[in-house]
């Protein structure tokens, strides 16, 4: 089957499964998921399912990409914070979608394989930073719109709702017992969080408290 058949049957799926949103579905569509998997995995690249990216990471399945990202309702005047750029994937497609993203990584050599991928796509809306993301990113608060792609545990970090500009959504997966994770929407309306359960999910867990140097990486024209 040829790439573009695979994409289509991929597409298909997604709308099957419910995702609606055109501007999400064509953000996936232009988006080369073939270059964000390990060249062992090239031919599974637009399966409709997570596959792993080193490091005991996985680049997130597509239709949760999809969902994720049709539950932040962005447009181009938003600036989104997202927490585990992994691949880089989940980044290029809110990139995509929106006016700026600032995505953060704990591990270092998956940051810098997304820096490198994201300039050669030349996707150049992105700041990417290696460190801590669950204490958010003070400087560039507050943002429109935050997207967590690793479980925290209870509830959503403090810090990352204080982050949360008003109007602004934030989506979180946040692990309830040790086998059941949920993913959680985030509101602030006047200045009130609103919390709701979306759909349960599967993601790795989010690893807090790393120390070391904060560095930021914006991708080059
Ligand atoms: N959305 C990405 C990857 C999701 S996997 C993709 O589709 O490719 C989750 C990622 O979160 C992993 O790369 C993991 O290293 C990262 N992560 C875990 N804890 C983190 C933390 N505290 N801060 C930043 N990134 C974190």
């Amino acid at each position: 089957m040829t790439t573009d058949a695979r994409k289509l049957r991929l597409l298909m799926s997604l709308r099957r499964s419910g995702v609606t949103d055109a501007a999400v579905l064509g953000a996936i569509e232009r988006i080369p998921r073939e270059l964000f998997v390990p060249a062992s995995f090239q031919d599974r690249a637009w399966e409709d399912t997570a596959l792993p990216i080193g490091h005991g990471q996985t680049i997130s399945q597509p239709l949760v990409v999809a969902m994720m990202t049709e539950a932040l309702k962005l447009d181009d005047r938003r600036k989104v914070l997202e927490i585990g750029t992994g691949s880089g994937y989940q980044t290029a497609v809110l990139a995509q979608l929106s006016r700026r993203v600032y995505s953060i990584e704990t591990i270092k050599p998956l940051q810098d394989d997304a820096v490198r991928l994201l300039e050669k796509l030349r996707i150049h809306n992105v700041t990417m930073r290696h460190g801590d993301g669950s204490r958010g990113w003070p400087a560039q608060a507050p943002f429109d719109r935050i997207i967590v792609t690793a479980a925290s545990g209870g509830e959503a970090p403090k810090a990352l709702v204080d982050q949360l500009g008003e109007g602004g959504i934030m989506i979180c997966p946040v692990r309830r017992a040790a086998d059941q994770q949920i993913m959680v929407r985030i509101r602030r309306e006047n200045d009130e969080i609103k919390s709701e359960d979306l759909w349960p999910v599967r993601f790795v867990p989010l690893v807090t408290g790393s120390s070391g140097p904060v560095t930021d990486k914006r991708i080059e024209e």
